[in-house]
This record gives structure tokens, C-alpha cells and sequence, in this order.
């Protein structure tokens, strides 16, 4: 179906998926900023191009320079990776338009689950428990959306149908507030979202994130493969991850991943993806699908022994899947550290020239990243320079190996987040496992850093 494929992402997941796109034998592009000449899989590819400046506006998010560059080096197959358009209804239905291969779901997928009241209906529909709330999309009628809260209960969420990236929500403890938080969420959602619609979700106060990654083929097969537990996060982004989840039993797990499995094939579902359920009291509730590879994939990939982007790309070549479900089986245990760069204690971005770089490595060890020695971090883009996996047969195996790994870690000219994650790996609460969302929030309010104690 393809034999070029061209990368339309940048860092350490431009990096990954030429590495799976070589082993299939299958030549490269790739297309970058004028920020990015300097990157490692630009200096892999076969073919390499400049798309534009570095804003990514005008580059990684420029279609139709992505559609030209394509067009000039003949690659019939477009990977986008995670963040800029690997959600993006539009792109992936140009790329289908100029007759190429989206590497991804269809675009009507994409856009059933890019909006969040769409996909609950669907998901409701598939039998996937999701969290109680307004039955689709808020009235106009100030006293039926008094009703529908009553309905809900208090605390409730105030959820904008076209929010992401953790924008475009609103809690509201009291009834009283409930008008003026809805108003408010429409605006700003009519303004950030282009669509003002929003709804209710109850408010779940000490839940854990948990998700379940899914690869489906074009021919109605479909699998899951094991859970995520990513409830380490800090404004809504995710710090550590790590598979499997603990304390929480496999027979409940299992029936959530059917229901996934089921939803998959409900929609005809194609590619890989992952369902996020928030977790409390023993009950999983769906919040949205990630129709695309995530950043924490390879915490998967260590536990199943599956190779995500591979299995992602065969998919997309137009093969059925060979794995059964039957033979994915979790081994041990894995941990995912995000190594961003920024200062660990205020969180500022530290882009800058890479002096000195050695990577970690050993038994369980894996590190996925696009840094090298003198390879400067520009500034324009998201911070995220290295992840971290470590692999064990038991948790705390898995925990002093990345310990050991995060000791051993040489990165010097900026600052790192893995002092931050050095103190994590012996916090308490991280230590025991089974805490939430809310954690890591609480405990960097808690403690200040010890370096920069008085
Ligand atoms: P986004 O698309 O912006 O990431 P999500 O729906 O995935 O939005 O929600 C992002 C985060 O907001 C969740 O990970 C969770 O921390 C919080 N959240 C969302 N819905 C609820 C809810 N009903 N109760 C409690 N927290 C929620």
C-alpha cells in the first residue's frame, strides 16, 4: 500500500517511528523546521526537507506544505505522530483527499472522538461506562440546566464538547455558581475551541488515571494490550507512567479492556488508540480517546512485548493483525519517567545547547530520546527531551532500576527534570502506588525542593 512514509512530527517520536518504519524496510522523510536541521532523524532519513520556519504554525502544523513536501519526495504514507495534527479530523482527511495513507484511524473516527460529547454517546452506546452527567450537550434554558445539575449532583464539572489538552473545564461546588461558570465555559470555549457547546460531568474528587491501549486492523479485529496507570500528573499532564496498574484486580481490568475491544470494532475503529478512564471506588468511568500513538506507548511495549508503532504501521499497510488476544500476557512490571526541559522546581522551560550527554543503560533498561552531545533544545516547542522505562519482574524492581538508571543519567548544559523524578522514585506515596490524579499536586505543594530549602 506504501513504501515511503513521511514523519510529520519532530523529537524523540520522529526518532521512534523511523526506527519501526527501517525494520519494516520501508524508506523515510523526513520534514522539519528551520529550528530542526539539527535533529537525529532528520540525520537518518532517506530524504529530508525544510517546511517552513520554526514557529509551528507555519511548519509542523502547515498542511499544506506537509501535503507538498509529500508530494515532492513521492512518499505515499503520512505518520503525525502525537500532538500537532495527530488529531486533527481535517489533516487526516486531506491526507486521504491527496490520495496518500493517514497512518491513523479514518478521519470520521477521529472526529467522532475528537469531540467529547460525540464520543461519550458513543462510548455510552458501546456499553463503556462513562461518568454520569447531562445527556449530551447543554440547553439554552437557564432553568433546565439548573435541573440537569440537580440531576448530576455536586460538585460537578462544567466540560467544554470541543476542550483538550486540559483546557475548557470549570468545577462548580454550589448550584448558585452554576449559570455563571456555564457561561463562562461557553465563552471561552466558543473563543479557544470554535464551539461553544459544553456539558455536565459529576466531579470525581480522588480519582486515578487509568487507560487502556487498543490496536485494531481494518478487517474488524481488534485487541487490547494491558492498562496504563498515569495518575502522576501536574496540570493535567502526565509525569509517570506505568503498567500494570496496581492494586487493582485483573478480572476488572479485563472486563474494561473487552468493553474497549467492543467500542473498537463498534465504530470500526483502525489503528492503535487508548481509552482514559478516571478510576474511584472500585468503578471505571470514560473520560475521551487518544486516537493516536501516545507518549507513554513504550511503557506497554515493555509489559507485552509488542511493538506499538510496528504493529501501527502493519495496520496502516493494510495488514490484519496477527495477535490474539489470547496471547498478550503482562510481564512484570514497567515505569515510564518524562524527562522534560525545565527547571525542576519552578517548571520554566531550559531549552539550550546539550553539553554533555550520556544516556543511561543496563537490564531493563530503555531510553527513548532524540539527544546527543551539543545538540541545542529550541525553544518553540514542547519540552519533553528524554523518557526513561524501566522494567522489572516486580514493581520494586522496576523502581530501583530507575533509580539506578536516573542516578547514572548525564545531562548537562540545561536543566533536567530528573532530580524532580529522583526525588519520586522514593516518595512515599509513589512508592506505595494506588494514589491519584491529585497526588503529585499535593506533594510539590508540600515540599519544597531540598536544594533549595532555606
Ligand atoms: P482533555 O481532553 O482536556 O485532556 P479530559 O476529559 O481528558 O480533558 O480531562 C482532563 C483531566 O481533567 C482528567 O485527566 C482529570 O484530571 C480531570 N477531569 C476530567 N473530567 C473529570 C471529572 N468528571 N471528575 C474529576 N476530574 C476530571
Amino acid at each position: 500500500m506504501f513504501d515511503t512514509l513521511l514523519i510529520a512530527n519532530r523529537g524523540e517520536i520522529a526518532l521512534r517511528i523511523l526506527r519501526a518504519a527501517r525494520d519494516l524496510g520501508l524508506r523515510t522523510v523526513a520534514v522539519h523546521s528551520q529550528a530542526d536541521a539539527n535533529l537525529r532523524h532528520v540525520a537518518l532519513a532517506d530524504q529530508r526537507l525544510c517546511i517552513g520556519p520554526a514557529a509551528a504554525a507555519q511548519s509542523y502544523l502547515n498542511v499544506p506544505r506537509i501535503l507538498q513536501a509529500a508530494e515532492l519526495t513521492g512518499a505515499d504514507a503520512i505518520h503525525p505522530g502525537y500532538g500537532f495534527l495527530a488529531e486533527s479530523a481535517d489533516f487526516a482527511s486531506a491526507v486521504e483527499d491527496a490520495g496518500l495513507v493517514f497512518v491513523g484511524p479514518e478521519s470520521a473516527s477521529i472526529r467522532l472522538m475528537g469531540d467529547k460529547v460525540s464520543a461519550k454517546q458513543a462510548m455510552f452506546e458501546a456499553g463503556v461506562p462513562c461518568v454520569p452527567g447531562s445527556p449530551g450537550a447543554l440547553p439554552q434554558d437557564p432553568d433546565q440546566i439548573l435541573g440537569l445539575g440537580e440531576a448530576c449532583g455536586y460538585p460537578l464539572i462544567v466540560k467544554a464538547s470541543g476542550g483538550g489538552g486540559g483546557r475548557g473545564m470549570r468545577i462548580v461546588r454550589e448550584p448558585q455558581l452554576l449559570l455563571e461558570a456555564v457561561a463562562m465555559t461557553r465563552e471561552e470555549a466558543g473563543r479557544a475551541f470554535g464551539n461553544p457547546e459544553v456539558y455536565l460531568e459529576k466531579f470525581l474528587e480522588h480519582p486515578r488515571h487509568i487507560e487502556i491501549q487498543v490496536l485494531a486492523d481494518r478487517f474488524g479485529n481488534a485487541v487490547w494490550l494491558g492498562e496504563r496507570d498515569c495518575s502522576m500528573q501536574r496540570r493535567h499532564q502526565k509525569i509517570i507512567e506505568e503498567s500494570p496498574a496496581p492494586g487493582i484486580a485483573r478480572e476488572a481490568i479485563a472486563a474494561i479492556g473487552a468493553r474497549c475491544v467492543d467500542a473498537c470494532k463498534a465504530i470500526a475503529y483502525r489503528g492503535v488508540g487508548t481509552f482514559e478512564f478516571l478510576y474511584e471506588d472500585g468503578q471505571f468511568y470514560f473520560i475521551e480517546m487518544n486516537t493516536r500513538v501516545q507518549v507513554e506507548h513504550p511503557v506497554t511495549e515493555l509489559v507485552t512485548g509488542v511493538d506499538i508503532v510496528r504493529e501501527q504501521l502493519l495496520v496502516a499497510l493494510g495488514h490484519p493483525l496477527t495477535l490474539r488476544q489470547d496471547d498478550i500476557r503482562l510481564r512484570g512490571h514497567a515505569i515510564e519517567c518524562r524527562i522534560n526541559a525545565e527547571d525542576p522546581v519552578s517548571f520554566s522551560p531550559t531549552p539550550g545547547k546539550v553539553s554533555r550527554w550520556i544516556a543511561p543503560a543496563g537490564p531493563g533498561i530503555r531510553i527513548d530520546t532524540h539527544l546527543y552531545d551539543g545538540y541545542s533544545v529550541p525553544p518553540y516547542y514542547d519540552s519533553l527531551v528524554a523518557k526513561f522505562l524501566a522494567h522489572g519482574d516486580t514493581r520494586e524492581q522496576a523502581i530501583v532500576r530507575m533509580r539506578g538508571a536516573l542516578s547514572e543519567a548525564t545531562l548537562a548544559g540545561i536543566s533536567s527534570t530528573i532530580a524532580l523524578h529522583q526525588r519520586l522514585m522514593d516518595e512515599p506515596g509513589f512508592v506505595a502506588s494506588g494514589f491519584d490524579i491529585h497526588h503529585l499536586e499535593r506533594f510539590l505543594a508540600q515540599a519544597p525542593h531540598p536544594d533549595r530549602e532555606e
